[in-house]
């Protein structure tokens, strides 16, 4: 939230309620002054702030700082303890679901292979089945369970909360993901798409600075991407923003999922790895993984291909290393015309092969427009195969710390 000139008093107070939280979220445990020092609120606001704080459990008290001549201050902290979210992701191959707390930490986590979405029941029946197995298992009071974060491939309608039809979950058509869980699990519920999510929560739980404009690049079976301005999601007409992945790259390029021809993701996806070293086989090319091809051609996946790779398989080396550099030239359109301060990668398809950030920086830094492009920072994702998992975390966390009065008990 930015502070705007045109506020009424209502929404300044909110503003300053949700500034207080957070300060004492990252920087507690903190005293009165040393919020006031760094928001610029008067002592008497604050003085507010922090007593409708601790009557919500929000805050609570933390022993005492050092005295400055006079009587000791109190010190506020964060109620730790007292909240959990469920992050639930909705994969291409995998749904997970989760408890994290607010430092996001996880405290219990279920997987359910998905291999086949063929209609909507079936992704239905498998999200309440982790669910339930994690609400199940949990010694946890529920009522510390503030919300559910879900993040699902896109498009997405936010608002109602609805996966629409997102081309890589065949099957899958118009879902209302928050209606549903909401009258199951009555928890309030947000639904985002992968790659925001994974990116929000980079700023949450990662390492991000508040003041970075990021563009996370989200390459796992799809390739999705999320901007970030000013720490809020850039989510444009519709929740259109971010897709990188069906940037048009070759225009003579193979068919993609959504329907067109040579866009990113067709290019250089886990979906499109595996397809590609498939149909080089099948073409009578040469290559270790010929095997599992004629035998087991299920086996054949992005990981198997990835562990050939390294093992020197030559077909995998070179179809790999191809599709780096059109991830790399997706990423230096996506920098022109965004020029962000930092880019983060995360998805399969870069914990499997990390060295494609290197690659993607080097043509980045090479064919970018402008000198900015040597300064911005390349750098992983800090939660690995559990980037847009932590990020379903970061979206409830997100809404409560705008909104604690109404989100937290
Ligand atoms: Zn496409």
């Amino acid at each position: 939230m930015k502070k705007n000139e045109h506020w009424n008093t209502d929404q300044i107070r909110q503003y300053n309620r949700s500034l207080v939280l957070k300060m004492i979220y990252k920087e507690g445990p903190v005293s009165k002054a040393e919020i006031s020092k760094k928001s610029e609120l008067t002592f008497a606001t604050i003085g507010n702030i922090t007593s409708e704080l601790l009557e919500i459990k929000a805050i609570r008290e933390s022993g005492y700082g050092k005295s400055n001549g006079g009587r000791r201050p109190v010190l506020y902290e964060f109620n730790w303890d007292n909240y959990y979210v469920i992050a639930l992701d909705i994969g291409v191959t995998q749904i997970s679901a989760a408890l994290v707390n607010f430092k996001g930490n996880i405290y219990k986590q279920y997987n359910t292979n998905m291999a086949d979405f063929s209609m909507n029941i079936n992704l239905i029946e498998r999200v309440y089945g982790v669910v339930d197995q994690l609400i199940s298992q949990t010694d946890l009071s529920l009522s510390k369970i503030v919300g559910i974060g879900v993040s699902a491939p896109g498009p997405i309608d936010e608002d109602d909360g609805k996966i629409l039809t997102p081309p890589n979950l065949q099957g899958v058509k118009n879902v209302s993901i928050k209606e549903l869980l909401e009258q199951r699990y009555h928890l309030t519920t947000i639904l985002e798409k992968d790659a925001n999510a994974a990116a929000l929560a980079e700023q949450w739980f990662g390492s991000v600075h508040s003041k970075e404009n990021i563009l996370y690049i989200f390459a796992d079976q799809g390739i999705g991407g999320g901007i970030i301005i000013d720490s809020r999601i850039f989510r444009g007409f519709k929740n259109g923003a971010g897709e990188i992945g069906h940037m048009s790259i070759d225009i003579d390029g193979p068919r993609c999922n959504c329907g067109n021809f040579g866009c990113l993701e067709s290019l250089a996806s886990g979906i499109a790895l595996v397809k590609r070293v498939k149909q080089e086989i099948h073409r009578g090319a040469k290559s270790s993984l010929s095997d599992l091809y004629l035998n087991h051609e299920e086996s054949l996946t992005l990981e198997t291909i990835v562990e050939h790779c390294k093992k020197g398989d030559l077909l995998a080396e070179s179809i790999i290393d191809e599709m780096g550099r059109y991830l790399g030239i997706g990423v230096t359109n996506a920098i022109n015309f965004f020029a962000p301060t930092m880019v983060i990668f995360g998805g399969q398809m870069i914990e499997l092969n990390p060295e494609t950030i290197q690659v993607t920086e080097e043509i980045a830094k090479d064919r970018g427009f402008s000198t900015y492009s040597n300064d911005i920072k390349f750098i992983k994702s800090s939660f690995g195969k559990q980037s847009s998992l932590m990020g379903a975390a970061s979206i409830i966390q997100q809404k409560i710390f705008d909104y604690p009065e109404n989100t937290l008990i």
